[in-house]
Order: structure tokens, then C-alpha cells, then sequence
């Protein structure tokens, strides 16, 4: 355990003076990946990090890279890191606090003289967000080898420009290939603080989350074939309804999810009924379905449930059906060396705390791929995020980037660090 810590105003000046790039009129940030103030906002953390003895680099998919010097430049460093970008309608906080804490957490270093044995790394993730180009995670994603470059270049955004192209012209398409045998910078261990975007942290009254794995989810898209009708002179008995069908598939997907109450969650998040007119008995109906749990299992039989069930709905009312699956990340069990990092990280400082497991997305999910890693959670306003009134305060900001601060140097100077063999 380290004297040190983190200087939490400089750290809050840096949350708050970044937000002006992309500030928005109710105090959130618009900051799409790859935008103008996406660029202005890369050049401020290449400055940033230039200025406390960091060398930078950025990728073929513009992940940056500034690895801070150790005294052993063989090994392979440890890294923190999230994303810059935001929603369209984003907070100050979401993937920014991951970020500038990591840069506090170096210039607190720098400030002191402080030489870790291992090196660190400051990552700032391309397109976390996916709001101006789908999928998300992208950059972590391709590093990962989960995604390939082509299918991420050849993406377009609503006015129709490439993502190779929107890369190109902030000037941050590098030319070293994103992954970690590639020749982009490598890492032995990676933390990623984040705010919870959920009410328990909150809720419990405690400051940190020890998260210990992101659960998996599975994307479906579900298209219902009925027959389109007269609403006023079809029988009843006689209607091919594909809006009866969505809506006890609907009912079926919250019942699956909660005959595994607490351990999953199921979500019809969109539904359009063709033709849409009142009195037409609708002919097709397009649906998703949302299934997330920790637990590959419990998602093998949530989706074999809806099949089975979706199966005898459409066959009672001589409905159509092709269920496709859109998506599926797997659940993501963090390194428990790493999770044992942050707990002891958060007890030594007298931090309230408790393990948890992530419900949304990360780029740490990805950096698992690759090296063993854990995420940090502090508690945000209300648990609210991907909205401008998103909130967290400066004394949990802090408290996650202390925690930050000595579980990265827990692994940067225990004796076991990785050389770098490559
Ligand atoms: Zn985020």
C-alpha cells in the first residue's frame, strides 16, 4: 500500500474543463466518436499525456496509447483506460471519468517522482458509445480480435460517411495495426473505472464496486407474419393476428426473465406493426428481444424457452415467424488476481464497498480477451446515464481513481509482472 494519492480537484478541473468540448445546453456532452470535438478532445489527452513524460500512439482503429515509463521497459505495462466519446445526448461522466482518472492517476506519479517497476498505459478506446457508428466498443473489439478493421471501416453514419473515412480526417488513423500481436502496445493487466449507470452503489450507500465479470447479452430480431384483415367483418375466430402473437411473446419474454429473477433480465425494446392502421387486423409485426444474464446457460435455455413458447403461439394463431439472432457477447468473468487487486485497493483505503457485476457493456469486457483485468464502479445520480443530467460527485470520482491508483500499482510492482516476449 502506496502513500500516495490523487489530487481530486485537479482531477474534477480536468472532468470539468474537457466537458466544454461538446457541452450541451442542459450540461451534458455531445461528443460522437470521431467528430470535430472528438478530435479536439484526442488532442487535449495527447497534449495531457505528452506533458507528464508519456510517449503516445494511436492505432489503425485510433485507440491511443500513452504509456508511462517504468524501470523495467521490458516488461509489458499495466493499463487503465475507457473511452472519450459520448452519446448523442451524453453526461460528463460515462467513459470520461475512466480516462481522466488514469491521467490523474499518472501526473500523481509524475508529481512525486514515483517510478513503477512495470510501465503503465493510459488507453482511450475508439467508439465505445456505437451511437454514430454500430457496433459498439469497435476499437477494443477489433484490438480483441472480436471484430475485423473491414467491417468496422466500411460502417456509415446517418449522412452516409465510412468510419475509415471519419478517422481519416480527424488525423488519427494510425498505422500499426489495433491488436496486441500486431504491433500496437501490448498490456500485462488493464483497470477500467467507470460510473455504475445502475442505483445499487447509491441505493447501498456505498463508494466502489469490486466488479467481478459483464454479463453476457443476446440481441433478437423477431418478425411476425399474420394475415391483414377487415378490423370490423373478420371473426374472431377466423383472424390471423400477428399483434396478438407480439403481445404474448412479449409477456413471454418478461415471464422467462423472471423465473430467473435476480440472475437474468429480458426486454422487448421495440416493436412496429404493419399496416398501423385501427381497424386492420395487423399482418406483420417486427420485434426485438433483449436477454442478458452472467450466465451462458441461463441464456442457452431463456432462448430455447422463447423458441418453444414462440412455436405454440404462432401455431394457435396461424402466425409466420423468423427469429434471427442479431447479436451475442458472451458473460465476462473479470481475473480474480485483479478483482483481488481493487477489493484490497478499496479496503486499505477504507472505502465502503461490494462486489458486483456489470450490466452494461465495456471495453474492459474486451480487455479480458488479452490480459487479466477488472473493473472499478462509483455510484452516479440516481443511476442515470446516456442522459445530460448523468451526475456523480467529486469525492466518489476520487475515491475510484485512488482506487485506481493502487491497484494499478499493486500490479505494476508485484513480482510476478509479465516481460514483454514478443
Ligand atoms: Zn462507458
Amino acid at each position: 500500500m502506496h502513500n500516495l494519492r490523487i489530487d481530486a480537484e485537479r482531477l474534477w478541473d480536468s472532468l470539468m474543463e474537457t466537458a466544454r468540448i461538446g457541452a450541451t445546453a442542459k450540461g451534458g456532452i455531445r461528443r460522437l466518436t470521431l467528430s470535430e470535438e472528438d478530435k479536439a478532445v484526442r488532442d487535449w489527452f495527447k497534449a495531457a499525456c505528452e506533458a507528464i513524460g508519456c510517449t503516445v500512439s494511436w492505432d489503425d482503429m485510433g485507440n491511443m496509447y500513452a504509456v508511462y515509463p517504468g524501470k523495467h521497459p521490458d516488461r509489458l505495462p499495466i493499463a487503465m483506460g475507457s473511452h472519450l466519446d459520448t452519446q448523442p445526448t451524453g453526461g460528463k461522466f460515462d467513459g470520461v471519468l475512466g480516462v481522466l482518472a488514469g491521467l490523474e492517476v499518472l501526473r500523481t506519479l509524475h508529481d512525486a517522482g514515483y517510478e513503477p517497476d512495470t510501465p503503465l498505459m493510459l488507453v482511450n478506446w475508439t467508439n465505445e458509445e456505437g451511437a454514430r457508428y454500430q457496433p459498439s466498443m469497435m476499437g477494443s473489439a477489433v484490438y480483441a480480435g472480436a471484430l475485423t478493421r473491414e467491417r468496422c471501416y466500411d460502417q456509415t453514419d446517418g449522412d452516409g460517411v465510412r468510419f475509415e473515412d471519419a478517422l481519416e480526417a480527424i488525423g488519427y488513423k494510425g498505422e500499426t495495426p489495433a491488436g496486441p500481436e500486431t504491433g500496437a502496445p501490448g498490456f500485462a493487466g488493464m483497470f477500467e473505472l467507470h460510473i455504475e449507470q445502475g442505483p445499487i452503489l447509491e441505493a447501498e450507500d456505498r463508494t466502489i464496486g469490486v466488479v467481478t465479470g459483464i454479463q453476457g447479452m443476446r440481441w433478437y430480431k423477431v418478425f411476425l407474419t399474420g394475415k391483414e384483415n377487415h378490423a370490423g367483418t373478420t371473426p374472431m375466430h377466423l383472424r390471423q393476428d400477428a399483434m396478438v402473437g407480439a403481445a404474448r411473446l412479449t409477456l413471454a419474454v418478461n415471464e422467462i426473465a423472471r423465473s430467473y429473477e435476480g440472475r437474468a433480465v429480458g426486454t422487448v425494446g421495440r416493436i412496429e406493426i404493419r399496416p398501423g392502421s385501427p381497424n386492420v387486423v395487423p399482418g406483420d409485426v417486427f420485434f426485438t428481444v433483449d436477454f442478458r444474464s452472467p450466465d451462458a446457460a441461463i441464456l442457452d435455455a431463456m432462448e430455447a424457452g422463447f423458441r418453444e413458447v414462440a412455436d405454440a403461439v404462432t401455431a394457435e394463431h396461424g402466425l409466420g415467424i423468423d427469429v434471427q439472432k442479431v447479436s451475442d457477447s458472451p458473460p465476462v468473468t473479470f481475473d480474480g488476481a485483479a478483482i483481488d487487486a481493487v477489493r484490497a485497493s478499496a479496503d486499505s483505503l477504507g472505502y465502503s464497498h461490494r462486489e458486483m457485476l456489470s450490466g452494461a457493456g465495456h471495453d474492459a469486457g474486451y480487455a479480458a480477451y488479452v490480459a487479466p483485468t477488472a473493473m472499478i464502479f462509483v455510484p452516479c445520480k440516481d443511476g442515470l446515464s446516456h442522459n445530460e443530467l448523468e451526475d456523480a460527485t467529486a469525492a466518489h470520482c476520487a475515491a475510484g481513481a485512488n482506487v485506481l491508483l493502487q491497484a494499478v500499482l499493486a500490479r505494476a510492482n508485484a513480482a510476478d509482472a509479465a516481460p514483454d516476449t514478443r
